[in-house]
């Protein structure tokens, strides 16, 4: 495993890469590994002979300068982690690299945006976009693969290379989670143990929500409710929207049609966890 921070360096040896005919896969990631990206980095060496993993905490897309410093690292554990599931590149630029001094242009992102993360995090996904374009124009994978767990930035992402007709296949990787039911995310090691328990509430209202679908509930609102009014129990949990959205343009529905998701945001005692799941 190469380990570079050298955007010109980098992009030599992906040359070499494709000049042998080989696929390259991408995963791009803010660090802080969990079995949810080797799940993703799974994906991509299916298809692909070789694989890069970014590792960079964007700036531009953390509206809360409090979550970016309080962001965990771990660079050590990263590295041995990517090594012993045979990543080939693992690319960790600094900041100065991504935004050069005089950086201007930024990606304008649609109304895909403007929905359910977009009024509590301003900017986040126009940084989101901004940073997985010049991160695409770098490495320029033939796949990149993110995470279901983040299901409105995996939507935007597909919508992007889309729109901006870029050559690069997207590929869905599902929710990995705790065997209690909590989805994996970095954030997680920021509960600490009282937050670590309510933080299953959000998963559990997901699989009830799932369940009521099943056996045949079909209203929206009648789901909604009974989890709305399930988390207003815990004074823990600051509920910031649950909502039941099309899959495709993230409209909310009030009939379960397929394919159609519950998604969530709350705060659990300052620490702001989100997650979705598919019903129907
Ligand atoms: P992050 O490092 O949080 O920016 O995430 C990098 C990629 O990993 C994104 O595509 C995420 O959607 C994905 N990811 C994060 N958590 C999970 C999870 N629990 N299961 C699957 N993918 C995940």
């Amino acid at each position: 495993m190469q380990k570079i921070s050298d955007i010109n360096q980098l992009r030599l040896q992906l040359q070499v890469v494709r000049q042998n005919g080989d696929k390259i896969g991408f995963i791009p990631t803010m660090g802080y590994l969990h079995q949810g990206h080797i799940s993703l980095i799974k994906l991509a060496q299916k298809e692909c002979e070789v694989v890069v993993v970014s590792i960079f905490v964007n700036p531009t897309q953390f509206n809360n300068p409090e979550d970016l410093e309080k962001y965990p690292r771990d660079e050590a554990r990263d590295l041995s982690m990517l090594k012993e599931h045979g990543v080939n590149f693992v690319f960790m630029p600094a900041a100065n690299q991504i935004y050069s001094p005089d950086h201007q242009f930024s990606v304008n992102v649609g109304a895909l945006a403007t929905r359910l993360e977009g009024p509590f995090r301003p900017g986040h996904f126009e940084g989101v976009a901004t940073v997985v374009t010049i991160l695409f124009n770098i490495v320029q994978p033939n796949l990149a693969v993110f995470g279901e767990k983040d299901f409105q930035q995996l939507r935007i992402i597909e919508q992007l290379t889309s729109d901006l007709k870029m050559n690069i296949k997207i590929i869905r990787g599902p929710t990995l989670r705790e065997p209690d039911g909590l989805a994996m995310s970095s954030r997680n090691v920021r509960l600490n143990s009282k937050a670590r328990e309510s933080s299953l509430l959000l998963s559990k209202v997901l699989f009830e929500a799932q369940e009521r679908v099943r056996s045949g509930v079909s209203n929206s609102e009648v789901i909604l409710r009974s989890a709305k009014s399930e988390l207003s129990k815990y004074d823990s949990v600051k509920l910031e929207y649950l909502a039941i959205v099309d899959e495709k343009n993230l409209n909310e529905i009030s009939e379960i049609s397929t394919p159609c998701r519950a998604l969530i945001a709350a705060w659990i005692d300052g620490v702001r966890l989100i997650d979705n799941i598919r019903l129907g």
